[in-house]
């Protein structure tokens, strides 16, 4: 470093007088004013690129249908039906996000929104929450009971992207690339197939707003959420891009199905094709035909190309997601004890009480830990402040421990 007056700056020209320092290099002096400035410049720069990648997803980093679904199988037990189809939808949504930058490919590929049925508590939130990580992309659960239509007291339809973006950090090019799980899109069925002569706030009504977000169009968010009000300033978002995954119950389907299989069977392969039908599972020959009968307006219908469904978990599955997830329950408790040097023994037929427990009350995966949490409990107050090295739970335990907290089934 030195300061010869006889020297300028290389970038703006100021003389060595004029400057406070000037720095010489090989081939060239700069100024400390311009010193800061290429400090500035490569701040911003650095700092935007790490942002860009926390959401980036390139060709390489792409994980393949097979991949995504080895990732979910650590996480979500069985669902194989609905892992295949979400990993294939996921995976030719993020190829078609790709071909966007060779604008000379004449093959345009359509947007692949996703509709999941099954029962509450079998792994649909869990599966798109899921995928969401490994893709390191925005993700966001709404509840489609929330909405209304606009002006109606309610959420707006826009606040689904609201929460998008927040998800994103405000990142408006991420949050376009993102996910959205939309929960209980059954509960805005309109209530017959027929079309509503009356206003129907929740259903019909939501249905035709949210059909905007699906197809694809760009929307004015209110960067807050809440209620448009005049003088608030708007992001526009463009949904053509953001991947949509809608779940729901819809209770009741079941019979719809039958009902259709039923008037199908009627002929000469009546006999044979009726004996193959699994009444235990009847949601696994759903088609977009049985959602229309359900009360979805066909438009929605064809905005969510992608249906798959979920199975009931029986009692093999429930004792599995007790033990085998990344991180399941029990591996949960096993690491909270661990943290304080205890460890954690649970006897094998500990397990099938929970399970039997969660089927008795009926409250599938999620009674699972409300039941393990009601056994634990006393253990997690008492022992972190006692030297005990090992819990040893055995079945007499976990009983008395259940009769003891007088549990009632009720999921908090
Ligand atoms: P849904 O969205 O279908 O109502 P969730 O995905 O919220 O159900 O599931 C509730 C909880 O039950 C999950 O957080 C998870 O702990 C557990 N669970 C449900 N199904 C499975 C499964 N197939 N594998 C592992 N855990 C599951």
């Amino acid at each position: 470093m030195s300061k010869s007056t006889g020297d300028k700056c290389s970038f703006c020209g100021k003389s060595g007088k004029e400057a406070q320092m000037l720095i010489t290099g090989i081939n060239g002096n700069i100024c400390d004013t311009c010193t800061a400035m290429a400090y500035d410049i490569v701040s911003e720069n650095t700092s935007k690129k790490t942002k860009d990648s926390e959401f980036s997803l390139s060709k390489e980093e792409l994980p393949k249908p097979s991949e995504i679904k080895d990732f979910l199988d650590q996480y979500i037990i069985g669902q194989d039906n609905a892992k295949r189809y979400l990993s294939v939808a996921v995976y030719n949504h993020y190829k078609r996000l790709l071909q966007k930058n060779h604008a000379t490919d004449d093959v345009e590929i359509e947007k692949s929104n996703i509709i999941m049925v099954g029962a509450t508590g079998t792994g649909k939130t869990l599966l798109a929450r899921t995928i969401a990580k490994r893709l390191h992309i925005p993700f966001t659960i709404v509840d489609a009971t929330v909405l209304t239509e606009a002006g109606y007291v309610g959420e707006d339809i826009e606040s689904i992207l609201t929460r998008l973006l927040q998800a994103a950090d405000y990142d408006v090019e991420a949050a376009q690339r993102g996910i959205v799980f939309i929960d209980e899109i059954d509960k805005i069925a309109r209530k017959s197939d027929n079309p509503s002569i009356t206003r129907d706030v929740s259903g019909e009504g939501v249905q035709q707003g949210l059909l905007k977000l699906l197809e694809g169009s760009i929307v004015n968010v209110p960067p807050q959420g809440g209620r448009k009000h005049p003088d608030q300033k708007m992001i526009p978002v463009d949904t053509k891009n953001i991947l949509f995954i809608c779940g729901g119950a819809f209770d009741g389907i079941e019979k719809k199905i039958a009902m259709r299989l039923n008037t199908k069977v009627v002929g000469y392969t009546a006999g044979k094709n009726a004996a193959a039908i699994d009444r235990n599972n009847m949601l696994q020959y759903i088609t977009p035909q049985d959602l229309k009968a359900f009360g979805l307006i066909p438009e929605i219908i064809g905005r969510l190309p992608v249906l798959t469904y979920l199975n009931p978990l029986d009692r093999d599955v429930l004792r599995r997601i007790l033990t085998e997830p990344k991180n399941s329950i029990i591996k949960q408790y096993t690491k909270l004890f661990q943290m304080d040097d205890i460890r954690l023994k649970i006897d094998e037929d500990v397990f099938d009480f929970i399970v039997d427990k969660a089927i008795e009350f009926k409250l599938g995966a999620r009674g699972l830990r409300s039941i393990a949490e009601t056994i634990m409990m006393d253990a997690m107050f008492d022992l972190p402040s006692r030297k005990e090295e090992e819990l040893h739970i055995t079945l007499p335990y976990a009983k008395e421990k259940l009769e003891k907290a007088n549990f009632t089934g009720q999921v908090a």
